[in-house]
């Protein structure tokens, strides 16, 4: 069995104002607290609703993620923000590397390694995503292309910075459009992830990496998910909007 603890952690992209994400925060940190004596949680509002999420679930063991950032603690860089001012606003985490991130605002591997190494030096834990587009699954690429994202993401961090991040696969098709990926697709790609990261940053590195599952996970999909070896979590957009969704994926069933 494995001793990975499970991470759900919600996405909330480009919504909610500060009081709409505190509202949504509290009810969740109302509904979790039984949950968090074995499963992590993590909220990743955006940046101008971090203060008011990091007030809501102050003291509830709740993770506090931004979406984004820049790798530089400081500087002309306008429209940025900075590893600094994210621990400063109350974030444990950071997700680097979003599909949405890489297709529509060109962020590069090169970019998501610079990033990461600037979470860890910070005191951020990052949470990397990694995942191919439809086009590429169906030209048989999936495999090429999680290891050129995986291996350029973390070149350059130590064995312990591996194993204490969190990496998550999201197949683009399988974002916001409702098609899940199956469990058995889901897993042969985790275990891939996971024996390439064995082989770049030891045994120990790759078995304690907590690989989340991202991609229409919704309350009637997240068990079956979660039953797989190699699946240690879930990061989910669209159903984490809702606390009644988002508490139920929460509170999958063991398999
Ligand atoms: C995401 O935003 O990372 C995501 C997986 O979105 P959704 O759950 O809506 O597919």
């Amino acid at each position: 069995m494995s001793l990975r603890r499970p991470l759900i952690a919600g996405n909330w992209k480009m919504y909610k104002t500060a009081s709409e994400a505190a509202l949504l925060a509290r009810e969740i940190r109302q509904g979790v607290e039984e949950a968090l004596r074995e499963r992590d949680v993590v909220l990743a509002p955006p940046f101008t609703s971090l203060r008011a999420v990091a007030e809501a679930v102050r003291g509830s063991g709740i993770g506090l993620a931004a979406q984004n950032m820049h790798h530089e603690v400081e500087g002309a860089f306008t429209g940025e923000i900075s590893p600094v001012m994210l621990k400063d606003a109350g974030c444990s985490h950071v997700i680097l590397g979003h599909s949405e991130r890489r297709q529509l605002f060109g962020e590069t591997d090169e970019g998501v390694a610079r990033k990461a190494q600037a979470a860890f030096a910070h005191g951020l834990t990052p949470i990397v995503c990694v995942g191919e587009t439809l086009t590429e699954r169906e030209s048989s690429r999936t495999m090429e292309v999680v290891e050129r994202q995986t291996e350029r993401a973390l070149r350059g961090l130590t064995a312990d910075q591996v194993a204490a991040l969190v990496l998550a696969y999201e197949p683009v098709w399988a974002i916001g459009t409702g098609k899940v990926a199956t469990p058995a697709q889901a897993q042969e790609v985790h275990a891939f992830i996971r024996r390439l990261l064995d082989r770049s940053h030891g045994e120990p590195a790759a078995a304690a990496l907590r690989i989340l599952y991202g991609g229409s996970v919704k309350p009637d999909n997240i068990a079956s998910l979660m039953a797989q070896a190699d699946i240690d979590g879930a990061l989910v957009g669209g159903a984490s909007l809702k606390a009644d969704s988002f508490l139920q994926i929460v509170h999958y069933p063991k398999a």
